[in-house]
């Protein structure tokens, strides 16, 4: 018998090993086994079992087989498939994407001697004893090395029962090498778990009072926080180690250590504490409806209309069946205020899931979501990769936002159209929700693809905001430089401060300055490496590359010309910051852009501040955009809506209405009705009127006329071709030689190649070939078959091999 098995690197197909006869009764697809490819050991994934031998060559063997049930379901091997071909990466893509990487041990794993263990080996086989020993004297240990330690070649079975003996953790490379720290946590004995046992427990007791009282606060201190540390116990109990101890003697409680970063188990309950609107109602009915004829659904909500409560609605209907839900969100790291709302009303039942949590903590989750013990999920696009044994409902919300899409690495896959396939596949439903959705999701609600539910009022009762489109054309014509604060700014904001109310300020470029030209010559400092224009950073005083990311000390003399007069061209969130503090003085304010969020907690801090009103003003990049419900802010300045015209996209308009209205509806949520001013030289631009008027469906109509009329989604398939090289010459020829060889049948459908505006990053050349396909299954099937082929050509042919392809299938 014969395995194909999905190995995390990408090799352009499934490779096939053969199963040992000892192994042959435990094969199972989705089951983890140990293989060696070049040398190399792999987890891999069984994706297929057959008893045809391949001709081509003789397999090797499988080494070991390291689950007994699978750790993939069948609808997820389907779904990699699907994600796989679609857009155009491998499997073992996907399976670095959806695996922890304790699921993925290779010869470069290291393992970790887990200091908590302590030196009792007694409970090790003699192989385990013999790895342990050597940990807990060498600290840390290349599975190369383990591999020496031993006399089998099969060793990823050992380290597996080791870590799950919590004497390691395993990590991928010594580069995300995180040992996460532990603390003690008091839990009750599960003889105790019922209410009765407890009861019962209490009534029978004698003597010891202290040790009683010690329970009884225990027990009320976890009804309010859900789980207490062992300090936090003794500290609010005013308790003794020696008490504790004697509840543990007495089996009554234990104590576990755990990884303390996690989020905090909250306690298991469900608290819908609030009544919908009769819009709100009407909306949750017809989604309803919509799914019961099995169609997915789009609810275009304005801001502040309550989508979130519908949300909670909708989960709370979908548990209660016993189904899971999923809760997917553009960024995590801009939800904290989400997760706080969510968690009022279902507690320990969601869970949250993101790139940036310890690997321990994703794979118990893994495991909780597998077992359906987990019911809600939160989480960024990787969450739908997790395994969902009951799911029934997938949220995605703010479904316009571009980050849904994965860029780099592979997988370039987008979250909400894999969510719709995906839900197809296991028969769950999808419900999007915006208040700007995308033109391709709203063009699907026109052709019935999609069911679409409008909410248009705001459950405050208040109106959206009232926007005002400052001219700065003449104010400028005056300054010698660039008007940042208009005086209709300036007074509005003075009059919010004297009222005690909340601005947020957009400005969609961070840094002081994006340009800064040399006003005798021209010359604009650039970086080494990319062809790019370095941004100011006055704060640090240093010059960034915002592609690459190196620093470099300020320039204060032009290199061509020697002269020492800068011009600033444009400007940036903290030039914008210290003009505004110098207009205000006394006034609180604060900046909230990739700069300012860099720790772990910084981004949740800052809006916690903004929320307790510990800030008076808000500087941002498109950070502050995001679906944030604040209280006391009545005013929005976008600070400069030319820079949002500007760039040469065909998105470009419908990213400038969507950012222009989503930041606006932070204005005026609850009590009177929000001002925003919107500052421009091209005062009279279209989509400024539309903004103004908040019309979303004459933006669409619009906009879908002009996608129609150049032919751009969502009437045509956009794959987008970049080579990537370090010799400039070597990368032309290979995209000209990619292009004439395409099969002709493609050729019309085809841009370029073209050099990108910024045509080298990290020091290696750019070069963007766009297919322009249309919307035929087969034809773009086909079109994917073709351009394999010329790559296949490519990596095999010198010197054209050392190039690098990157495939996006529906660049956003
Ligand atoms: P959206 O996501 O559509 O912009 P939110 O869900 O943030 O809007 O709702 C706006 C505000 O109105 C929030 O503060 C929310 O708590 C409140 N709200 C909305 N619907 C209800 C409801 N049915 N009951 C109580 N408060 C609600
Ligand atoms: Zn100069
Ligand atoms: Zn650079």
């Amino acid at each position: 018998m014969y395995a194909s098995i999905i190995i995390p690197l990408t090799v352009p197909q499934n490779y096939t090993w053969s199963i040992p006869d000892a192994l042959a009764p435990k094969i199972q697809v989705g089951i983890r086994v140990e293989v060696e490819l070049r040398n190399k050991k792999y987890t891999g994934i069984v994706a297929v079992i057959s008893n045809q031998a391949p001709t081509a060559f003789t397999p090797k063997p499988i080494l070991s087989i390291l689950d007994d049930v699978p750790l993939i379901y069948p609808h997820q091997l389907e779904l990699w498939r699907w994600i796989a071909q679609y857009y155009m990466c491998t499997q073992g893509d996907v399976m670095n994407a959806a695996l922890p990487s304790y699921f993925k041990l290779n010869s470069e794993s290291i393992v970790v001697y887990n200091e908590e263990y302590g030196d009792d080996f007694s409970m090790l086989t003699s192989e385990e004893y013999l790895v342990a020993e050597a940990l807990s004297i060498k600290k840390e240990l290349k599975l190369s090395e383990v591999q020496q330690l031993l006399d089998t070649r099969k060793i990823f079975g050992i380290i597996k029962s080791l870590s799950y003996k919590r004497v390691c953790t395993v990590w991928q490379s010594l580069k995300d090498k995180y040992v996460p720290k532990q603390e003690s946590y008091v839990l009750l004995h599960p003889n105790y778990n019922t209410d009765v046992a407890l009861s019962g427990l209490l009534n029978n007791w004698s003597k010891a009072p202290k040790q009683m009282e010690l329970l009884l606060s225990y027990l009320h201190y976890t009804k309010q926080v859900g789980i207490v540390t062992k300090k936090e116990l003794l500290d609010k109990a005013k308790a003794t180690d020696a008490q504790l101890k004697a509840l543990v003697d007495k089996g009554i409680v234990t104590i576990e250590k755990r990884d303390i970063d996690r989020l905090p188990q909250l306690p298991l309950h469900i608290n819908i504490d609030f009544e919908l609107s009769t819009a709100q109602q009407q909306a949750v009915i017809d989604i309803k409806n919509a799914f019961a004829l099995n169609k997915n659904c789009l609810l275009h909500g304005v801001t502040g209309s309550g989508k979130t409560q519908v949300y909670i609605t909708l989960i709370n209907n979908i548990i209660a069946t016993g189904k899971q839900a999923l809760y997917l969100l553009p960024e995590i790291a801009l939800t904290a205020q989400l997760i706080r709302r969510l968690q009022v009303h279902f507690g320990g039942h969601i869970a949250v899931y993101h790139s940036k949590f310890s690997d321990s903590e994703r794979v118990e989750l893994w495991h909780k979501v597998k077992s359906g013990e987990t019911k809600i999920v939160m989480g960024a696009r990787s969450a739908l990769l997790l395994p969902y044994c009951n799911l029934g409902l997938i949220i995605i919300d703010e479904e316009h936002e571009p980050s849904y899409k994965q860029y780099d690495p592979a997988p370039r896959y987008h979250a909400r159209d894999t969510a719709l396939y995906y839900a197809h596949l296991c028969q769950a439903k999808v419900l999007l929700g915006s208040a700007t959705p995308s033109v391709e999701t709203y063009y699907n609600c026109t052709n019935g693809k999609l069911v679409l539910v409008p909410l248009t009022q705001r459950y405050s009762g208040v109106a959206l905001p009232l926007i005002h489109i400052v001219d700065i054309k003449n104010e400028n014509k005056f300054q010698k430089q660039k008007v940042i604060i208009s005086q209709a700014l300036q007074e509005a904001i003075a009059h919010n401060l004297s009222q005690k109310k909340q601005v947020i300020l957009f400005k969609n470029r961070r840094g002081y300055t994006p340009l800064k030209t040399c006003s005798t010559c021209g010359w604009v400092p650039e970086c080494k490496y990319c062809k790019v224009a370095l941004t100011y950073h006055k704060n640090k005083n240093q010059l960034v590359c915002h592609y690459c990311n190196t620093i470099y000390t300020t320039i204060n003399t032009c290199i061509v010309c020697k002269s020492q007069k800068f011009e600033e061209k444009s400007y940036g969130t903290e030039k914008v910051e210290e003009t505004v503090q110098a207009l205000f003085p006394q006034a609180r304010v604060a900046r909230m852009d990739l700069d300012t969020v860099k720790g772990k907690n910084a981004h949740s801090n800052l809006i916690q501040l903004f929320e307790q009103g510990k800030i008076d003003i808000l500087i941002g990049t498109q950070m502050i955009v995001k679906g944030l419900d604040f209280e006391r802010v009545q005013l929005v300045g976008i600070v400069d809506a030319d820079s949002l015209l500007q760039f040469a996209d065909f998105r470009v308009h419908e990213r400038a209405f969507q950012m222009m209205e989503q930041v606006s509806g932070r204005a005026g949520r609850k009590a009177e009705q929000g001002l925003v001013l919107i500052q421009a030289m091209q005062s009279g631009h279209p989509i400024l009127q539309l903004v103004q008027q908040h019309n979303y469906e004459l933006f669409y109509a619009k906009e879908i006329e002009e996608r129609r009329q150049f032919y751009y989604p969502p009437y045509s398939r956009l794959i987008h071709i970049q080579f990537k090289h370090k010799n400039q010459a070597i990368l032309n020829q290979a995209a000209e030689y990619f292009v004439r060889h395409i099969d002709d049948a493609y050729k019309q459908h085809i841009i370029g190649p073209a050099a990108p505006f910024v045509n080298r990053i990290r020091n290696l050349y750019l070069i963007d070939i766009l297919f322009k396909l249309p919307k035929d299954t087969q034809v773009v099937h086909d079109c994917k078959a073709a351009m394999q082929v010329q790559f296949a050509i490519l990596y095999n042919t010198k010197p054209y091999n050392s190039i690098v392809i990157i495939t996006n299938v529906d660049p956003v």
